[in-house]
């Protein structure tokens, strides 16, 4: 992953401690607070990964400062939450407070490039596509998961190329924040199987009058990054982690098979 730079002065923190420490506790009650009828826009996977961008910048304090600044109500828990959602406004306010805090107008794009740090497992998910080729031709399902306003087709997909189209519907606006989130997160696909993005470019977009918003991304297939022992230490371990996840899962899978097993009157037959 690419690092970010600490303008805040302390200790440069792993990943994991780049979301806020509440993230954890509101993962064990996702939905509990989701009253019927709530809009959904937008998912708060984007708040969150714009709020750990801003905690890496200057800490809780600018998270407070945006949070005032956007006239943010909701707790960091919840904003970090990536079972809850944000109604677009909110969220657009929240974007548009950072971009003004940090003096960024390419704030959208710095908060896409934390959004793989985050979560270990969302970043193991994707790598298991296989290529890049494949994690593209996925777009119109990941941009489900982040948006319910925001359309996503894979245009076309070869094997060092996608042309992705997003398509806002009226009558919410696109805004450039957001068309930087999106490309600088495609951007990023490529890196995730350790290929160099090439090009990385918004050839029509809908803040410009356009009717779609069009992402090229290019990578060298046959290009490897160059690891450093450090980064291939941290991967060791994100895979190690989901491993053990999935490992409990199967363990707890295959001892409810053996009771459910042991319990029956007759012995299992099995066909072949
Ligand atoms: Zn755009």
């Amino acid at each position: 992953m690419r690092g970010g730079t600490d303008r805040s002065g302390a200790t440069p923190s792993p990943a994991e401690d780049v979301a806020p420490a509440e993230t954890d506790d509101s993962r064990a009650k996702p939905t509990d607070a989701l009253e019927e009828g709530v809009i959904q826009h937008i998912s708060n996977t984007v708040t969150s990964a714009l709020l750990a961008y801003v905690k890496k910048v200057g800490g809780d304090a600018l998270i407070d400062e945006v949070l005032m600044k956007a006239g943010e109500n909701r707790p960091v828990s919840e904003l970090t939450n990536p079972g809850r959602w944000s109604v677009y406004d909110d969220a657009l306010n929240l974007f548009l407070a950072a971009s003004d805090v940090l003096d960024d107008p390419n704030v959208g794009a710095r908060a896409a490039e934390s959004l793989f740090e985050n979560g270990a497992e969302t970043v193991e998910m994707m790598r298991s596509v296989g290529s890049p080729t494949e994690l593209f031709k996925l777009t119109p399902y990941i941009m489900a998961k982040q948006s319910t306003i925001t359309d996503a087709e894979a245009v076309e997909v070869g094997r060092d190329f996608a042309l992705i189209a997003a398509t806002t519907r009226p009558p919410f606006v696109r805004h450039p924040l957001f068309c930087g989130y999106s490309m600088s997160a495609y951007s990023q696909y490529p890196i995730l199987f350790g290929m160099n993005t090439i090009e990385a470019e918004e050839i029509e977009c809908q803040t410009r009058g356009d009717s779609r918003c069009l992402y090229r991304i290019v990578w060298d297939p046959m290009q490897t990054e160059v690891v450093t022992p450090e980064q291939k230490i941290e991967r060791l371990e994100q895979r190690v982690a989901v491993l053990s996840t999935r490992f409990e899962s199967f363990e707890a899978m295959a001892s409810e098979l053996a009771s459910a097993t042991a319990s029956a009157a007759a012995p299992v037959t099995c066909s072949r």
